[in-house]
């Protein structure tokens, strides 16, 4: 049977295929410790798991609305009032199945063939797929570790052309933790502004900012720019969701009515009860979350302390998410072994086959000299694996 090119052209989810081939070792009985998740190791609140039995026990079994239930809707849209300072109708506010789906709505219904999408590297893996899939060509912008994994408004005026259409904005990011500043954001915005360049703006970490940070959102700068923005976030990170599968995009009337259109055709509705479970996370006890990030920081400061002691490592201290993203370029050419280590794949195979460690090679962000690590898994398991990852380095030659 034939394939279409558009399926041809798909990469696998290179992240989700070392998660999986750490489960497996881990199921063959070989303690591993696992760096490579990519959602919250925490349970979701017990709140929210009621909201969803009461759901079920009250019948909310059917086919919803196309874009979620109406309470929800207006949950979201005063969430984004309260905490982003951003006024939508419930009638601008599309539910899908996780953000990513919201995304690939977005793609879909504002890219065509002969489009470019701006999209700042290091990158999450889906922009780049989703981009393609739309018919549209990528443009990478490449962000140096010095900058903070930020581009500057130079960087970005530098690759427009007239056929630049988006950009992805993803700030809290994954995987470096970079978080712009409202000012950074305005000097970006006038840039966009100008060329009239839509703004997917990526905000699934919004919560997850340390250091007293804050989240803003490149929409709230301007009603001008507020027009040329899809809003994209969801309850996957803030709320250790990420099964339920709930996201959502805000964003002009005539964008969201044709993301919905869209999904009206694909996946219908979001699940009803993962509905009623997210409209809890938002208007329920929010102290959960505040507890996530107070543990998040802890071990971000001790992960990144562990990493910037061993020779030949250079750690940002991210401002938010749950990702350190070090570079190893001083490393690189030297060997364990007899195994050469020419970038951070080589790095990420020895480290799992030598010393049970999984970690996610920069290659799958669009940067091989850098590599991820997650914080989202206990102190315990922090620490024995900073342990066994000084002890490779130690060796290198
Ligand atoms: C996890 C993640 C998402 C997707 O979240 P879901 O709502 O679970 O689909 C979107 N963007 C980024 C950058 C992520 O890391």
């Amino acid at each position: 049977m034939r394939l279409a090119e558009r399926a041809k052209n798909i990469s696998p989810s290179p992240t989700l295929a070392i998660d999986s081939q750490a489960k497996k070792m881990i199921a063959d009985g070989i303690k591993v410790i696992n760096f490579g998740a990519g959602e919250p190791d925490f349970d979701t609140p017990g709140h929210i798991n009621q909201a969803a039995i009461k759901a079920i026990n009250s019948g909310m079994t059917r086919y919803t609305p196309v874009a979620g239930i109406e309470p929800l809707r207006r949950a979201i849209a005063d969430k984004l009032a309260r905490d982003n300072g951003l006024r939508y109708d419930p009638g601008q506010i599309v539910v899908s199945a996780g953000a990513k789906h919201s995304l690939y709505n977005a793609f879909q219904v504002l890219c065509q063939e002969g489009d470019q999408v701006i999209l700042p590297a290091p990158y999450w893996v889906s922009y780049l797929e989703q981009i393609k899939l739309a018919g549209a060509e990528p443009v990478i912008i490449r962000t140096r570790l010095e900058n903070g994994f930020k581009m500057t408004p130079d960087e970005l005026e530098e690759v427009i052309t007239p056929q630049a259409r988006a950009i992805v904005l993803n700030s809290p990011s994954n995987p470096t933790g970079a978080v712009y500043t409202r000012e950074e954001l305005e000097a970006l915005g006038e840039v966009l502004l100008k060329h009239r360049i839509a703004i997917i703006s990526d905000e699934i970490y919004e919560k997850l900012i340390y250091d007293g940070g804050r989240h803003t959102s490149i929409a709230s700068l301007s009603p001008e720019i507020k027009e040329q923005t899809v809003v994209i976030n969801g309850v996957s990170k803030s709320y250790a969701m990420t099964g339920w599968r709930i996201g959502y995009a805000a964003a002009p009337a005539h964008v969201a009515k044709a993301m919905a259109d869209l999904q009206s055709h694909s996946t219908s509705n979001p699940t009803s009860i993962a509905q009623a479970a997210s409209l809890e996370a938002l208007q329920g006890d929010q102290k959960p979350v505040a507890a996530m990030v107070a543990e998040f920081a802890k071990r971000r400061d001790y992960m990144v302390e562990r990493l910037n002691a061993m020779p030949g490592i250079n750690c940002n201290r991210p401002g938010g998410a749950f990702y350190v993203f070090p570079e190893i370029k001083q490393l690189l050419g030297k060997s364990y072994r007899g195994t050469a280590i020419n970038n951070a794949s080589d790095l990420a195979r020895v480290l799992l086959a030598e010393v049970h460690v999984a970690i996610v090679p920069g290659v799958a962000f669009g940067d091989d000299t850098c590599f991820r690590l997650s914080y989202a898994t206990s102190m315990e398991n922090i620490k024995e694996g900073m342990d066994r990852i000084e002890r490779v380095i130690n060796e290198l030659a």
